[in-house]
Formats: C-alpha cells, sequence, structure tokens
C-alpha cells in the first residue's frame, strides 16, 4: 500500500506534542496494524571505508577536517568483510549495512571491489545495504545487479536546520541520489538524527520529507546525536528518552509501514527506555559494539533484552524478497566515468570552520 501523503508541519508537531499516553496508545495501534509487533529487525553496520572524508557534517568524527580519535583507513578486503558478515549473521542478524566515508561513489576499482562485497554477502543469504554517499542512476543500477537490498542516504535533519550542519553539499543533492535509487530495485534506508540543537519543527519537517516519498522509504533510522569531542556539535547535551520515544511515535504514524530503526544513542539509553521505543512502534535496531566510529550496546545485551521482552529477530528477506545477483561478466550495465556536478554550497558554518581551525593548533 502506498502511505506518501503531504503532511502538515503542524499536524506533525500536533502528534508529536501529544499527551505521552495518547501518542503511545496511536503509535502502537498502527504499529500492530502493519508488523508483528514482537520482531525487531536486527541489522550490523561494518565500517569498510573509515575517515578520511572530505565532507563538513558538523556531527561526524570521519570528516578528515575535525581534530577526532578517527583514524583514517583504506577500503577493507572482501574476505574481512565477509568473516564480519558471518558473524553478524551466526548472532541474529539478517542485515548487513556496509559504510564507507566518501563525498559520492566514484567508478573505478574501490566501487567494483564493493560491488564484488554486495555480491558475496548477497549469496550468504543476508540482505545487503551499502552507504557509500552520492551516487549516479547508473551506479545505483550496478549496485542492483549485484544483489543489494537496501541504499541508506540520511537526510539528516529539516532542509532548513541542514544548513546548520553541513556546507559542502546540499539538501537537494541528497533528495537526488534517493530518486535515483528509487529507479532501481533497492530498497531505500533514510532517515535523521536528533539532539543536534534543531527544533521540533524541524523534527517534524524531517519526517514529512520522508513521509512525503513516494513510496516511502522501507527503512527510517532514528539516531540521537552521540557528542565525539573533536567534531562542532562535541557540547551538546544528549536528548532525553522522551523525546526519542515522542520521535519514533510520530514517526511510526506517518510512516506506517517502514521499519523505523533505534539507531546511534542507544547506549545512553535505558532498558526500560528501549523497550518504550519498541513499544512506540521501533522495528529494527543496530547490533555490534560500534556504529561505524561511535560506540553501541553489546549483542549479548540486545538478545538478553530480547528474551525478557519476547521480541524475536526477523528474518532476512520477510518484507521484501532476496534480490538476484548478476556475476559481473554478464553485467547489463557497466561503469560509465561519470563526474556528475554534486552541488557544493556557498554558505559557511562558523561552528564548522572553528573546528577546523582547532585542528591547525
Ligand atoms: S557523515 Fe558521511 S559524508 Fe558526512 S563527514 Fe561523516 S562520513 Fe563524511
Amino acid at each position: 500500500m502506498n502511505h506518501s501523503k503531504k503532511w502538515t508541519r503542524e499536524e506533525v508537531v500536533a502528534l508529536y506534542n501529544k499527551p505521552m499516553m495518547e501518542l503511545l496508545y496511536e503509535a502502537a495501534s498502527i504499529h500492530r496494524k502493519y508488523h508483528d509487533p514482537n520482531k525487531v529487525q536486527v541489522s550490523t553496520l561494518v565500517s569498510i571505508k573509515t575517515g578520511g572524508c572530505p565532507e563538513d557534517c558538523g556531527y561526524c568524527p570521519q570528516a578528515a577536517r575535525y581534530h577526532t580519535q578517527v583514524e583514517a583507513e583504506g577500503l577493507m578486503g572482501i574476505d574481512k568483510v565477509k568473516a564480519q558478515a558471518l558473524r553478524a549473521k551466526a548472532s541474529g542478524s539478517s542485515r548487513i549495512c556496509m559504510g564507507a566515508a566518501w563525498r559520492n561513489v566514484k567508478d573505478g576499482p574501490e566501487f567494483d571491489q564493493v560491488l564484488e562485497m554486495v555480491r558475496s554477502l548477497n549469496k550468504m543469504d543476508m540482505e545487503v545495504c551499502c552507504t557509500l554517499g552520492m551516487i549516479t542512476e547508473n551506479q545505483a543500477q550496478r549496485l542492483s545487479e549485484a544483489g543489494l537490498y537496501a541504499y541508506n542516504h540520511n537526510i539528516d535533519s529539516s532542509e532548513e536546520y541542514y544548513e546548520e550542519i553541513i556546507s559542502t553539499r546540499g539538501y537537494k543533492d541528497r533528495l537526488q541520489t534517493i530518486e535515483n535509487v528509487r529507479k532501481t530495485n533497492v530498497t531505500v534506508c533514510s532517515g535523521g538524527i536528533i539532539g543536534m540543537g534543531e527544533c521540533i519543527e524541524d523534527r517534524a519537517d524531517m519526517l514529512m520529507t520522508l513521509a512525503s516519498m513516494s513510496p516511502q522509504p522501507e527503512s527510517v533510522p532514528i539516531n540521537a546525536l552521540v557528542p565525539v569531542e573533536g567534531t562542532p556539535k562535541e557540547e551538546m547535551q544528549p536528548i532525553s528518552i522522551w523525546e526519542m520515544v515522542r520521535m519514533i511515535a510520530t514517526a511510526r504514524i506517518v510512516l506506517p509501514e517502514t521499519q523505523v530503526r533505534l539507531s546511534a544513542g542507544r547506549t545512553r539509553m535505558s532498558r526500560e527506555g528501549q523497550a518504550l521505543c519498541f513499544f512506540a512502534g521501533a522495528n529494527s535496531i543496530f547490533a555490534g559494539d560500534k556504529l561505524l566510529t561511535t560506540p553501541n550496546p553489546d549483542i549479548h545485551e540486545d538478545m538478553k533484552l530480547f528474551e525478557e521482552l519476547g521480541l524475536v529477530p526477523q528474518q532476512a528477506f520477510e518484507k521484501h524478497p532476496q534480490p538476484k545477483t548478476t556475476e559481473a561478466k554478464n553485467a547489463q550495465y557497466h561503469a560509465l566515468g561519470e563526474k556528475p556536478k554534486w552541488s557544493r554550497p556557498e554558505h559557511k558554518i562558523q561552528d564548522n570552520l572553528d573546528a577546523q581551525h582547532q585542528r591547525k593548533k
């Protein structure tokens, strides 16, 4: 069913601000209408290329310009990725998400290696997701042929607030990549981060943008900012669990069939707080002790919590069929060596410049 809808900001803010018990009741009712409330999809995130990123996302320790503890590493070998995927599968993950700190994908040997990783992991009967930065339609098609199940590209926040956190690319570029993915059989994963200093209206606008997509994204991660020393957002105060619960519940109402993922920030949440998020409609988590470069709860802790709550991990391909892998030699889409002109906005963000300057001291 297509749930795409143009919500107004007032409607979404009104949902977010409802008395908590009413909000929870409405969200939980929608949740059980479209999903099994006892099933939670478990994904493992693997950083296949860490740090050294040319972008200036104000929350990210992987941006080369900030002085953080992250050491830049080259692209991981296929065997290492396969070994990590095997471990993840054995501990209950049905999806493996490979993240590379790139501005955008460039055709060439590194992208070919990523395509080979996708082929290998799809053959292991896992849902394979990639988050590699901006991609063209042709690159999305090549990933689709390799057997990619999902592509992650977060819109991060509202269009207005986006300009407060990133100056090296525009919001429209984000939407363009999502559109490029939509032209293939690959499902869309796109969400954002709360707790970066945005207001409730920004959170509402972000959900409105996601809810108006047709079809809506199959997966929406909701992250709580994990402030990292050396980034422009290092001094942000953590959000309260109630804000997370409200955000998840509102997302569940406006995105009824989407898998809403309780993502970064879980280490700060109590078990009871996480349980409330599951009740409010979260039905996906990231497992593994690291989320790219920030800490995450141990998988054994997660499984203990699942047991206590009677939750079970969702099996791979329960929601969408497994994509077919086309071998490279039979592929219909070939590298075009395109050099797309992704925008470079003119605006400056003082916090980001200050954090960069700090590094030079
Ligand atoms: S969020 Fe992604 S694009 Fe932005 S700096 Fe970090 S790795 Fe680069």
